[in-house]
Parts: C-alpha cells; sequence; structure tokens
C-alpha cells in the first residue's frame, strides 16, 4: 500500500491528525494507496510555509523563476513513464493517453509559463504633463483546487503561472486521483524549488479546499471543478474580496453542418465524444446534426463507436479505460437510466462491462442516444462520461438556439465548410472557446475558460499571469 505524504515547507510530511483516505485504482475498484486526510491546521502550516517564502520567492528575477520551472519540466519529461502509469492507476485513463496528453502537457505548463514570464510586460500611459505605468506584482499566497480528470495537467495548468508571477502556492489536488501531484512534490524537490514555495496539501474538498477558501492569508483561489463547488467558493470568497478564477462544468455542443468535412468530422467526433472516457470538460455531448445527414451520420458514427475497445488502462489497444470512481460509475449510469425514462433510444453501449479479469473496475461503454428534447434533463444537465446524445435540426438558427438552451458555455466545435456561417455561429455562441472544423487544438497562449454557469475569468497565457498578480499604477507628473 502506498502512503501519499503532504509536501509543505520543503518536506514530505504526514497530516498533523494522522488520518488518511483510502484512494482507488478504478481499473479493479481497489484500494491501493492512502491520501492524508488534512484539516484547517494543516492548510494553516502550509500557508505559514508560504507565507514566510513569499518575500525571498517575490524577489527572485523573472529568468531565476523560469529557470526552476525549466528544471522541473525537464524532471517531468525525465519522469514521463512512471507518471503516466501513475496517473493511469489513479484515474483508470489508458496509459497511452496520458503518455500521449496528459504527462507532456504537465511539462510544457511549466515550460510555457518559464516563458511567458520573461516576456510578461506591462503599460505606460503617457500624458501631456506626466506619465503612468503600471506595476504587475504578485498576490502573496494564493491557493489553488483542481480536479480528477486531468490531474496533473489541471493541477500544474494553474501552479505554474502562480509561481512564474513570483506567488507561493498552497495547493490542493483532487483526493479522488492525488498520486502524480505526490510524485510532482518529489519533483519539485530535486528540480530545487525553495522550501515553502509550493505546498501540496491532500485531502476530502470540505476539510482542504473549503479550509483553503475561507483562510484570511490566502489572497486568491484558482478552482477547477464543477460548478456546485464553483458556487460555494463563490459565496465564501466574495465578501472576503478574494480574487476567484473559476473553471466549471459544460454541457458542449458540437454543430454539424451536411457541408462540412465528412471524414474529418466524424474521425474527431468519435475523439471528441469518448476521449478520457467522455471525462474532459471539453468533450462535445450534445451533437447536432443537421437533418440531411443524421442518418448516414448516425450510421457511421454507431459503427464507429461499437468498435472503440473498453478494457483495462494498461492494454495497448485499449480506447476506453475505467471512469474514475464507483460514485461516478453510478453517476453516469444513474444518466442513462434517466435517458430512458425520458424517452431516450440507446443506439450504443447503454451499459456498464466487465473486462475479464478485471470485474471489479468502473467500466461503462461508450453510448448514444437519440430521440430526446434539447431540454430535457438528459440534454441539460453535466454527465461528464461517455454518454452522447444526437439531435437533429434544419436551419442555423435552429442549431444555435439549441446550442445555447443550457446554463453552461464552456466550449462548442462546429463543422462547416461555410466560413461565413462559421464566423456568425462563434460569434453569436455562448461559450468561451470555439473550435471550428477541429477539437482540443490547444495554444497555452489563448485565453481558456467559459461563460454562464461553466466559469468566472479566463486561465492562460498573460491572463493567467495577470490573474495571478495586482495591477499597481504609479502616476507621475512632470
Ligand atoms: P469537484 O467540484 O467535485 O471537485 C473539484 C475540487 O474541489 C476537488 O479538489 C475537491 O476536493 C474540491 N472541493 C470539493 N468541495 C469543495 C469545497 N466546498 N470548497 C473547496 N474545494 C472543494 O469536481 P470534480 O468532480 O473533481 O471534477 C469534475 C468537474 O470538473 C466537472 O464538472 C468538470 O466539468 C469540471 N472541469 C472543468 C474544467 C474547466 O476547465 N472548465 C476542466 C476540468 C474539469
Amino acid at each position: 500500500m502506498i502512503k501519499i505524504s503532504n509536501y509543505i515547507n520543503g518536506k514530505l510530511i504526514g497530516p498533523k491528525k494522522g488520518k488518511y483516505l483510502e484512494s482507488y485504482n478504478p481499473a479493479k475498484g481497489q484500494v491501493y494507496a492512502k491520501v492524508p486526510d488534512s484539516d484547517a491546521v494543516d492548510v494553516d502550516r502550509a500557508y505559514k510555509a508560504a507565507a514566510r517564502a513569499f518575500p525571498s520567492w517575490s524577489k527572485t528575477s523573472a529568468n531565476e523563476r523560469a529557470q526552476i520551472l525549466t528544471n522541473i519540466a525537464d524532471h517531468i519529461l525525465a519522469d514521463l513513464e512512471k507518471l503516466a502509469k501513475a496517473e493511469s492507476i489513479d484515474n483508470g485513463k489508458p496509459v497511452a493517453l496520458a503518455k500521449k496528453v496528459d504527462i507532456p502537457r504537465s511539462a510544457a505548463n511549466f515550460r510555457f509559463f518559464a516563458q511567458a514570464i520573461t516576456q510578461f510586460a506591462s503599460q505606460a500611459h503617457e500624458m501631456t504633463d506626466g506619465i503612468n505605468y503600471t506595476l504587475r506584482q504578485p498576490l502573496g499566497v494564493v491557493g489553488t483546487i483542481s480536479p480528477w480528470n486531468l490531474p496533473l495537467y489541471l493541477f500544474t495548468w494553474k501552479i505554474a503561472p502562480a509561481l512564474a508571477a513570483g506567488n507561493c502556492v498552497v495547493a490542493k489536488p483532487s483526493e479522488v486521483t492525488p498520486m502524480t501531484a505526490f510524485l510532482l512534490s518529489r519533483i519539485c524537490i530535486k528540480a530545487g524549488l525553495p522550501k515553502g514555495v509550493l505546498n501540496i496539501v491532500h485531502g476530502d474538498g470540505l476539510k482542504v479546499g473549503a479550509q483553503m477558501t475561507k483562510h484570511p492569508g490566502i489572497k486568491a483561489i484558482s478552482f477547477t471543478g464543477s460548478t456546485r463547488v464553483g458556487k460555494e467558493i463563490a459565496k465564501v470568497a466574495a465578501p472576503m474580496f478574494k480574487k476567484i478564477s473559476l473553471e466549471m462544468g459544460g454541457k458542449n455542443p458540437n454543430i454539424i453542418f451536411a457541408d462540412c468535412n465528412y471524414d474529418k468530422m466524424l474521425n474527431t467526433t468519435v475523439r471528441s465524444s469518448f476521449s478520457n472516457q467522455g471525462q474532459i470538460c471539453l468533450c462535445g455531448s450534445r451533437l447536432l446534426i443537421e437533418r440531411s445527414i443524421y442518418d448516414k451520420f448516425k450510421r457511421d458514427f454507431v459503427k464507429r463507436v461499437k468498435s472503440l475497445k473498453v478494457g483495462p488502462p494498461e492494454r495497448r489497444n485499449t480506447d476506453i479505460g475505467a471512469v474514475v470512481s464507483q460514485a461516478h460509475y453510478e453517476k453516469v449510469l444513474s444518466y442513462i437510466k434517466l435517458a430512458k425514462k425520458e424517452g431516450g433510444r440507446i443506439r450504443a453501449g447503454g451499459k456498464a462491462v466487465f473486462p475479464r479479469g478485471y470485474k471489479g473496475g468502473w467500466y461503462i461503454e461508450p453510448t448514444i442516444i437519440e430521440g430526446l428534447d434539447p431540454y430535457c434533463r438528459t440534454n441539460q444537465e453535466e454527465i461528464f462520461g461517455p454518454v452522447v446524445t444526437l439531435i437533429p435540426f434544419d436551419t442555423e438558427e435552429e442549431a444555435l438556439e439549441y446550442a445555447n438552451a443550457t446554463d453552461y458555455g464552456l466550449s462548442c466545435s462546429v463543422w462547416t465548410e461555410n466560413i461565413s456561417r462559421a464566423n456568425r455561429i462563434a460569434k453569436h455562441i455562448d461559450a468561451g472557446i470555439v473550435w471550428i472544423n477541429t477539437w482540443m487544438l490547444r495554444d497555452l497562449r489563448t485565453p481558456f475558460g467559459g461563460v454562464k454557469n461553466s466559469g468566472v475569468g479566463r486561465e492562460g497565457g498573460f491572463e493567467a499571469l495577470r490573474f495571478f498578480t495586482e495591477a499597481k499604477n504609479v502616476c507621475i507628473q512632470f
């Protein structure tokens, strides 16, 4: 049994009260590690270590910080195999996916923000009789809270800009997938990150995340997770006037017009529906299809999806691994049941599967449902699993109406060769991220985030560096 430690003041230590939670391997449904069940005392210890480290870390040059972040990126890549395997055991995702996406991107996050901070500049505003210049100063001790679906990828997406900007960090990974954050703490020690600059506190959302949110010394919270928890954080942080960045749930539409590049669309739609078992906030879960190609698309899509292999994450030919936890498995299956109750017809999947030798694991077939009203619960609520619905439409206006008909607004994919239509939709869609004839094509310089119940604020590029700094105007009269 692996015993995970907190990383506080440069040391790997247990929680003060000595309590631990169980961590499961979803491929087998078995406990394989113990995670600190930290609480307010551990959060405060982490805060104090960060506050002590802040004066000297914030005085380092951008180049010095960039060098350390680059060292961390190098160590992550050197440990690629080990980290990918660990991520897969912890989360249930195929090892091949973790190797290709999660771990390289975690290294890229550090490398990107190491470079970005050396290019980050502030403004000057000239007057006839004076000049203003803006200082961009680190906030102090900041908190980051992240989810289980892309564990190291999203954990580092927050930590890297916070550190690059000169802040010290108290970071909380998901208690469901703590392993790679623990391995990262060892990497930080090896890479020469000074003690207390980054502190990782493991544990439950209420005992750790909520304590970080209400801690008076933690100046900002950067959160990625569900809309429900985002709302809780906003409620606590608002009267304390904390800066918050909230990246939350989605119910993303893929709008498919008859004039699209059909083969490219079909290949990408299989990926955008079921990568990571559909557990990516950017997955398209409502497929809106122009009626003239609806039957053809359904036939081809169902055939392709039925050929996807659901199986153990470590097996080379596995396309779909296990979903992350028993609670999540039950939630996803309950939505399939709800869809049937709402009149949905299952065209592929719809059931749990039990690969030989992995009977206790949490596997769900990739599922396609049609015949549902665009306004029913299945089409309105986030399922966050391997489940998509098919919805036909007749006109561009109707497609846009359905696409915008949820409380969410994270991302959207539009498939058409008509450039004017693509631009019209991009302008009128309620989403923070629009892909035209693609999906998940990412440039880390771009603003990342959602509208409506999907998000507040933007991550990515200089947006993230602006979030993690405070602007101070200095005015000089000539
Ligand atoms: P979650 O909201 O349950 O948990 C996220 C994190 O918040 C965890 O670390 C958890 O321990 C912590 N937490 C729980 N309660 C808390 C509280 N009261 N105060 C502070 N922290 C608390 O989300 P999840 O189930 O881990 O992740 C899935 C969700 O994340 C989905 O809704 C998905 O759409 C969303 N997500 C969004 C993005 C994005 O960029 N918009 C990216 C990935 C995932």
